[in-house]
């Protein structure tokens, strides 16, 4: 165990997941000139956009790229793309992802079709806590049928959570006979103007769902119908009042992210939609016809659908942990010093005070949740966010306290993103890149 201990620091930095938060975080490793190795489940990095990289971005390129990815981009032959486009997700890891990994400082320490099974401290378990920090993680990573082990000596899990979509059922709960209907159901934004298009066409379709997400489906899927016209739209909610969906609008700084509540108003204004909220849907069941009736739990039903979107958000996954110290908001999900900034019941968009290295410790000394998994289960995550948290947690492993103190976001403010929301204490509520709140950010 004397050896173990011996050898640590020089281990590299394990990353888990090659989203723009986990690479963001390797390019900062490469600036620090830090060892690591970056595990990533899918076949390409960005595994998780190019599942709905048909879906154009809200924020310009100017706000997705990472500083230190940029600096080293700009070392190659990349070409920059315009800082006030909207992006697709598919964009993003074309022009961006792709390239940041095929550098010659990354790529070798890339591994795909890599899944983090499990982490731990090597010959240490979880219940132990003499010199704890002096021994190296360990990560059990599935590579196709071959199971392998790493040692690192701090791990960052950016592993996202758009992988594990929440049920159907409106507890969080999978609706009776959800498993059931699994051929009808939708989870995610399918491309209905591209290769999902027959699935949905002429259809009767229900989307589930109050987020953006939902919203962008269901623009979608009105798209499709002006060349499908017998395609049927149905949004169903939980919220009692469907102008809680709109967001902030104009008020949002992120003016994309407005226009997608403004053009849903729109569509729901034109009655092109129809709409069954407050609908806490508890049972689903497919007929002989390979119709759906959905049922909610005060027995209210709608009848005669045939492909349901679901679109009820995402949950992180911490199985992989269990042997890892962690801890985890019991509402959220999310980093628990987060929580209180993020909550969805007070906040209705990326409202976050800047924040890095010290409110993302955990108590296993040397292990990071960053980037959309660090904010749980609400929705409202930014990936520039997520660049200045990895900038600091990089900062503090490599020893500069000073860097990993100072935190700062430039974003447009983004303090008031709905109207409909009650307002909250302003201690609880300002704009991102604000150090404290002003008489203009209360509501947010
Ligand atoms: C539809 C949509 C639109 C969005 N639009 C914007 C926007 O306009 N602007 C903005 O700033 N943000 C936006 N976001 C939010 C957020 O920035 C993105 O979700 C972003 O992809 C989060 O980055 P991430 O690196 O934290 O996680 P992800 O991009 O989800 O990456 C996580 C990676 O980890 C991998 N992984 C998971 N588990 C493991 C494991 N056990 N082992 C190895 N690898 C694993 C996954 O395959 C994935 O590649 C949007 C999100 C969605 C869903």
């Amino acid at each position: 165990m004397i050896d173990t201990i011996k050898h640590h620091s020089t281990l590299p930095t394990a990353i888990i997941g090659g989203g723009p938060v986990g690479l963001a975080a390797a390019a900062h490793l490469v600036l620090a000139n830090q060892p690591f190795i970056l595990f990533e489940t899918g076949k390409i990095v960005g595994h998780n956009l190019l599942d709905w990289g048909h879906v154009q971005l809200f924020s310009p390129w100017q706000y997705n790229l990472d500083k230190a990815a940029k600096t080293l981009l700009q070392q190659s032959n990349w070409q920059a793309p315009d800082d006030k486009v909207l992006p697709f997700g598919a964009e993003i890891v074309r022009d961006y992802l792709q390239p940041l990994a095929n550098l010659p400082q990354i790529k070798p320490h890339i591994r795909l079709n890599a899944q983090v099974i499990q982490v731990g401290r090597k010959g240490l378990d979880k219940m132990t806590t003499k010199n704890r920090e002096q021994y190296p993680f360990v990560l059990r990573v599935r590579q196709g049928e071959v199971y392998q082990r790493y040692e690192a000596k701090a791990v960052i899990d950016a592993s996202g959570t758009w992988q594990n979509p929440n049920p159907i059922g409106s507890g969080g709960v999978s609706a009776l006979n959800e498993e059931n209907c699994r051929e009808h159901l939708f989870y995610g934004i399918p491309d209905v103007l591209g290769i999902h298009r027959e699935r949905f066409a002429n259809k009767s379709v229900a989307v589930v769902g109050g987020g953006h997400s939902a919203i962008n489906s269901l623009l979608d899927l009105n798209k499709l119908r002006a060349a499908f016209p017998a395609t049927q739209l149905h949004w169903v909610l939980r919220k009692k009042d469907i102008k809680q969906v709109y967001g902030g609008k104009e008020n949002d700084g992120l003016r994309a992210r407005g226009a997608l509540g403004k053009r849903i108003e729109k569509l729901v204004e034109a009655k092109k939609v129809h709409i069954h909220t407050p609908f806490y849907i508890d049972e689903i069941a497919l007929n002989a016809q390979k119709k759906i009736t959905m049922k909610d739990t005060e027995g209210k039903i709608l009848e005669g659908i045939q492909e349901i979107v679901v679109n009820t958000g995402a949950r992180p996954d911490f199985s992989f942990l269990r042997e890892v110290r962690y801890t985890s908001d019991t509402a959220l999900e999310s980093v628990p010093s987060l929580a209180n900034l993020i909550d969805p019941n007070i906040h209705s968009c990326g409202t976050v005070r800047p924040h890095g290295e010290r409110e993302l410790r955990q108590p296993e000394k040397g292990f990071y949740i960053v980037g959309a998994k660090s904010y749980g289960r609400a929705p409202t995550f930014l990936m520039t966010t997520g660049y200045e948290q990895v900038r600091s947690v990089v900062a503090a492993l490599t020893g500069d306290w000073k860097a990993a103190k100072e935190v700062k976001l430039e974003l447009p403010e983004t303090g008031v993103c709905s109207t409909e929301l009650p307002l909250v204490p302003t201690t609880t509520c300002f704009g991102v890149g604000q150090e404290q709140p002003t008489a203009s950010s209360k509501k947010c």
